[in-house]
């Protein structure tokens, strides 16, 4: 019992972690390639749980805020319209109201599909508003009619506690999708991909080596100006003797080899990351699996969170991460597993 109360006090902060609800007033179906069931009515009930459980009387774990990963609402909405979109939009955020806390939301390729980024970036669905926001990227014309927003991309970072940075990245920064056709971002996409993939369905992995199946239209890059924002960003958090941990939806990292849900330049990001040491951990969605892995280089840790879609009933995924001067430990509800997370060059109490 006392070591409990000693590891409660011990902890500076929290945070509760929740990705892919992809909620749609929909029968349940399979994903694309008919290997998962897509419960997307109870991704809702799931939500529900999860805020129930944030807002509870167990004190540890009750988060200081919350991350949510991408993928809020699912695609198939836009086939109801803008309307249906948007009603599906306020039913999951009505869920998030009742949290007393902030909620970053990170930016997903399903966003993409119900709304344009203007939308976005002027939405609820835009938490870096109050926060140190990306410079607009010249090259992105998707904006020359919005006058209220400063950025195009929605990379920020804040400071959740002192000694510690989190970054939350846009991972679809530079995509076919969320840019106007027209915007040179998009078509520029569109020549890459198109260039190493020969599907005619552009979601397709089909006949790609490993080195190329990251090359599917629901991927992204976070791209030269986001990169080098980054790098900027981990000197500065470095030399301040800041911890750095990163929110993306779309991987990093290739955990268990899986290279179809990686980001187009994730060799770039992954060489700025493990140079700095200040990095201790990356959290991304979009892979719908629980994964986790260290790399041996650096000591940072990756972790994927599963998809809530896909959660069947009975079960949840969500997670929260309490964070201590020397690791990030990890409570898992369901298919989200727990995890101690050492930051690198800590060694482990026994
Ligand atoms: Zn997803
Ligand atoms: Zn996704």
């Amino acid at each position: 019992m006392q070591d409990d109360m000693d590891e409660a006090c011990s902890c500076l902060f929290s945070f509760g972690v929740i990705s892919d609800i992809q909620y749609a007033d929909l029968d349940n179906r399979l994903n694309s390639v008919g290997t998962h069931t897509r419960y997307y009515r109870n991704a809702l009930a799931l939500l529900k749980e999860a805020v129930d459980c944030w807002t509870g009387d167990i004190f540890v774990l009750r988060p200081d805020f919350v991350m949510q990963l991408g993928d809020i609402i699912d695609g198939f909405n836009n086939k109801g319209g803008k309307a249906q979109s948007l009603l599906s939009l306020a039913a999951v955020l009505g869920q998030f109201n009742r949290l007393p806390c902030f909620v970053h939301h990170v930016l997903g390729n399903h966003e993409f599909y119900n709304f344009t980024r203007a939308e976005l970036m002027n939405s609820r669905l835009f938490s870096g508003a109050d926060f140190e926001m990306a410079p607009r990227d010249p090259k992105c014309h998707c904006f020359d009619i919005i006058c209220n927003v400063e950025g195009t991309s929605a990379y920020y970072h804040f400071s959740p506690a002192p000694g510690f940075r989190f970054v939350v990245l846009d991972t679809f920064s530079e995509s076919i999708i969320g840019h106007d056709d027209m915007c040179p971002i998009s078509q520029e996409s569109l020549r890459l991909v198109c260039s190493i993939n020969k599907n005619e369905d552009l979601d397709s992995s089909a006949g790609l080596k490993i080195s190329e199946k990251r090359y599917l239209s629901f991927n992204g890059a976070l791209g030269e100006k986001q990169l080098e924002w980054l790098e900027g960003v981990l000197q500065e958090a470095c030399f301040a003797k800041e911890k750095i941990v990163l929110f993306g939806h779309v991987p990093i990292y290739p955990i268990n080899g899986d290279h179809a849900d990686l980001l187009w330049d994730y060799q770039e990001a992954l060489k700025i990351l493990c140079s700095y040491r200040c990095v201790v951990a990356a959290f991304a969605g979009h892979t719908h699996h629980f994964s986790h892995c260290v790399d041996k280089t650096s000591g940072i840790h990756f972790v994927n969170l599963p998809g809530i879609v896909e959660v069947p009933p009975g079960s949840n995924g969500f997670g929260t991460v309490q964070v201590f001067s020397d690791r990030l430990l990890l409570y898992g509800v369901g298919q989200t597993g727990n995890l101690e997370m050492m930051f690198p060059g800590s060694v482990p109490a026994d």
